[in-house]
């Protein structure tokens, strides 16, 4: 098999996966913040990880793939300023910021399963870290940090090549940080925030620094190194990430080790999903959630096969009629397998007839995770006429096991979601298109049309003769 191939930020080239332990791949991808839902661009920062975890299983290795829950420390701007994204939330709401943590942590969860994104070996939660991230940020604060009123903070001339990942020395200034008064680098950030005197925070606990929450930065650092070891393989996030969020962590991470190494082999960027509706912002009203997405009858799947069209490193711009698109796409596999599943069941392994396409799958997910080639390679199984159908369907599982769509066990009527606009039951509308049957053997053109007429009236578009079989649809 190729050797798999992934595209390294660090080095902004590709660069063949070695990992550190023989056989193992420990990946750290950094979670959401639990303030608010995660919407559908934070989903393909979780769809890509997902992926990524199922190639190096398919490449043959033992994966460990922690990801994380920020439910106390990340500000409203990246730079240290603003107010903790948890408390304001709560402020907001009226509702403690525990109970918020635990109310998107489950939403995002659902979000994880509609997509078919594989549990990880562990959650960490980097409210249950705290004391770890005190220890932690002790070891490291004489030879690396200094302290002000508003709290500990990290001074990145202390370690080599400080923001070598976000090319801040060269890009425009990329990765500065520069909100808080005292600082001796615009860079420096904050490891700990002190609760300013005379206030309570809902989250906070005592220091050697005085009362207060630690900094996201340090939560990653330290919930990486406890799970995973330092180094590990793989670090993933959103390409924001790779500006300010991860050119911090290395920096913990070189301080904590007394090491040049910046804690991760490699360090892995998907780019964003971007809407020019602008209705990604979670600020404004409506945004764009999965929930939303399934409200309009589009199945989460569906998502998830758009994000794989494209590549990982690719801007992605969302679109309904991309998204709409992407469903058929989904439906007609879904249809051929199931049809095959009715007739075989998978064989035990392949025959040499399937090679070929198993090489140039496996080559292409090894080409820095090419999703979109490896699909239509899929696409072709799916369509391969004159060939043993157990073997078909054993080669249709395997890759089925990288790209996740659970194709051996999807059914066309699970695709099938009602738009919650929609007034007419599922029931209805069958025994509609039943009668239409009828009308249809008698020859009775003119009642056709009324009953089509009547349907279109109730959101229902008939799709008489559809080749893929779905005789209606509900309309968004
Ligand atoms: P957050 O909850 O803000 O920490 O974000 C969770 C993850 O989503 C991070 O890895 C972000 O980098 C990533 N992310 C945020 N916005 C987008 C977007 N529009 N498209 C893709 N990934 C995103
Ligand atoms: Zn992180």
């Amino acid at each position: 098999m190729t050797d798999l191939r992934l595209f390294n930020s660090l080095t902004r080239q590709l660069e063949p996966f070695q990992p550190i332990h023989p056989g193992e791949a420990r990946v750290y991808s950094c979670g959401p913040t639990v303030y608010n839902y995660q919407h559908i661009g934070n989903m393909r920062a979780y769809v890509f990880a997902d992926t990524l975890g199922r190639v190096l299983k398919f490449k043959g290795y033992d994966l460990k793939h922690i990801i994380n829950i920020t439910d106390v420390g990340h500000l409203t701007s990246d730079a240290d300023a603003g107010d903790d994204k948890m408390e304001k939330a709560a402020a907001l709401s009226g509702q403690t910021a525990w109970d918020i943590a635990k109310f998107y942590t489950a939403e995002f969860k659902r979000d994880l399963n509609w997509l078919n994104v594989t549990e990880p070996a562990k959650w960490t939660v980097a409210t249950d870290y705290v004391p770890a991230m005190i220890e932690y940020a002790k070891s490291i604060a004489d030879k690396h940090c200094y302290e002000l009123d508003s709290g500990l903070y990290f001074d990145v001339s202390t370690v080599p090549e400080y923001g070598r990942l976000a090319r801040a020395a060269t890009e425009e200034g990329e990765g500065r940080i520069d909100e808080v008064g005292g600082k001796r680098h615009q860079a420096d950030f904050a490891i700990w925030r002190k609760t300013p005197v005379g206030e309570t925070r809902q989250m906070e606990w005592d220091s050697p620094w005085g009362k207060g929450a630690p900094g996201w930065h340090l939560e990653c650092s330290v919930m990486s190194a406890a799970e995973l070891g330092m180094p590990f393989d793989i670090h993933t996030g959103g390409i924001d990430h790779r500006e300010i969020h991860h050119p911090n962590e290395i920096a913990q991470n070189q301080a904590h080790e007394c090491s040049a190494h910046t804690g991760a082999s490699i360090w892995m960027h998907n780019n964003f999903l971007i809407d020019r509706g602008g209705k990604m912002s979670k600020s404004a009203g409506e945004f764009l959630r999965l929930q939303l997405l399934v409200g309009r009858g589009y199945h989460p799947l569906a998502y998830r096969l758009m994000c794989l069209q494209a590549h990982y490193r690719s801007e992605l711009e969302f679109s309904w009629e991309g998204l709409g698109a992407a469903l058929v796409r989904l439906k007609r596999m879904v249809m051929g397998v199931a049809q095959l599943r009715a007739q075989a069941k998978p064989a035990a392994a392949p025959g040499d007839r399937f090679a070929s396409f198993i090489a140039r799958f496996s080559d292409a997910v090894s080409d820095d995770l090419n999703t979109a080639i490896a699909l239509t390679v899929l696409e072709e199984v799916v369509a391969l006429k004159k060939v043993d159908s157990g073997e078909k369907l054993a080669v249709i599982a395997a890759m089925d096991a990288v790209l996740g769509f659970g194709l051996m066990t999807l059914d066309r009527h699970d695709l099938r979601l009602r738009p919650i606009a929609a007034e007419l039951t599922e029931q209805h509308i069958e025994a509609s298109i039943a009668f239409r049957k009828e009308l249809r053997a008698q020859q009775n053109y003119p009642a056709l049309d009324r009953n089509r007429e009547d349907l279109t009236a109730q959101g229902v578009e008939v799709m008489d003769g559809d080749p893929l079989g779905w005789d209606w649809k509900l309309e968004a």
